[in-house]
């Protein structure tokens, strides 16, 4: 009889056990050529204004994802074609989103709708939820996509869905979890809007043609630096770049 805590199939004691960094490179080459495979359709995308300057410079200078952005597209990707399987019924196994639509000369993309309204699901390795009095400013940035969304599919609702894939419990274990939320606009909030996002639509279109990324607002301050974004030596953010030299003690 096999002792409690005792291995089932005794393993021969000099089994070795080296890491294959060619297979890895090998994976890595076939992530990234996935992940590349569905080019973006030439035009405004709505996620280009979220962060103007980066997409400017996404356009102006394509570049390679890094090994890092790879393997957590990857992983956002698998999660929300299974998530959102399981929500709409059949989807094609490699669909992540619902396609392609356009309005006002932008193309979005949300990841389902209900009953015309769009739903956008995100995965965060937060390990807390927002207190219900910082959801709009925890969630600012996925929420701007959310408006952006409701806005192009003329909906004044919408839906949020955040799969929290580490939420910490009361005695510190870690699960992943879903939190659904529902997002109104009233119709003076989203004429608001909707000026807003033509407005900034056309700025876009204008520091592109003019080859000007300085009449466009820098990105968020978090996605800024030299060692954040690989456009920083070109973009040269006002009133950021260059960093302070750190100073050294001897
Ligand atoms: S350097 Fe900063 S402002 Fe410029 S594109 Fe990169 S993140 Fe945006």
């Amino acid at each position: 009889m096999a002792k409690c805590g005792s291995e089932v199939i005794p393993l021969p004691p000099s089994l070795k056990v080296v890491r294959d960094e060619h297979q890895e490179v090998t994976l890595l080459t076939q992530a990234r050529q996935w992940i590349q495979k569905d080019d973006r359709e030439p035009g405004v995308h709505a996620s280009d204004l979220l962060d103007l300057r980066l997409a400017y410079w996404r356009n102006i200078k394509p570049t390679e994802p890094s090994e890092r952005e790879v393997w957590l597209w990857l992983v956002g990707r698998v999660l929300h074609h299974f998530v959102l399987n399981i929500a709409g019924g059949t989807r094609n196994h490699t669909d992540t989103d619902t396609g392609a639509h356009e309005e006002f000369g932008i193309l979005y993309s949300p990841d389902n709708f209900k009953d015309g309204m769009p739903i956008e699901l995100k995965t965060t390795r937060a390990f807390f939820e927002p207190d219900e009095d910082k959801i709009v400013e925890d969630f600012h940035h996925y929420l701007e996509q959310l408006c952006i969304y409701m806005v192009l599919s003329n909906a004044l609702t919408g839906f949020r869905w955040m799969l929290f894939i580490n939420l910490r419990d009361a005695a510190h274990k870690t699960w992943p979890e879903p939190r659904c939320y529902r997002v109104e606009l009233t119709q003076d909030q989203f004429e608001t809007l909707e000026q807003h996002i033509s407005a900034t639509r056309d700025l876009f279109l204008t520091a592109q043609k003019d080859r000007n990324h300085k009449i466009l607002e820098p990105c968020r301050a978090w996605k800024c630096g030299s060692d954040r974004c690989v456009f920083w030596g070109d973009c040269k953010p006002e009133g950021r770049w260059p960093e302070p030299r750190k100073k050294w003690t001897s």
